[in-house]
């Protein structure tokens, strides 16, 4: 999608501190992070939310190995990181490009605001 920054990182039109990719998934460091570690990972297919992603089959399977391949990669402590996606603006989404948050390094308070 042509307007959409996400999109524009996936083809490297614009810069992100990359740290996992693969055939399907990109894994960069988020521009105003919220913890130590905050990493966000998004399909390289543009799809609004992991409710369209559905609709692609094998999608959300694949975030969620890439994923597991970067927290192993990492080498993070499973214990204590925390993985969120914001669906729609009334839970705080702001890219409209299907994105999971990463988030650790810090303790990690619940609820969320
Ligand atoms: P949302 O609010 O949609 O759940 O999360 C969007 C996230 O994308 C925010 O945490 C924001 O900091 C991050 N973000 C927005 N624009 C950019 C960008 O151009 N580069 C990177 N690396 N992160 C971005
Ligand atoms: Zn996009």
């Amino acid at each position: 999608m042509s307007d959409c920054i996400f999109c524009k990182i996936v083809a490297k039109e614009i810069p992100a501190q990359i740290m996992y990719e693969d055939e399907f998934v990109l894994a960069f460091k988020d521009l105003s992070p919220q913890a130590p570690t905050h990493i966000l990972i998004i399909p390289k297919t543009h799809v609004e939310n992991f409710l369209e992603a559905a609709q692609h089959q094998g999608m959300n399977d694949q975030i969620f190995t890439g994923i597991a391949n970067l927290v192993k990669e990492q080498g993070w402590n499973p214990n204590g990181f925390r993985v969120v996606s914001n669906c729609g603006s009334k839970a705080g989404q702001s890219v409209f490009h299907l994105h999971f948050h990463l988030l650790g390094g810090r303790e990690l308070t619940w609820p969320p605001g």
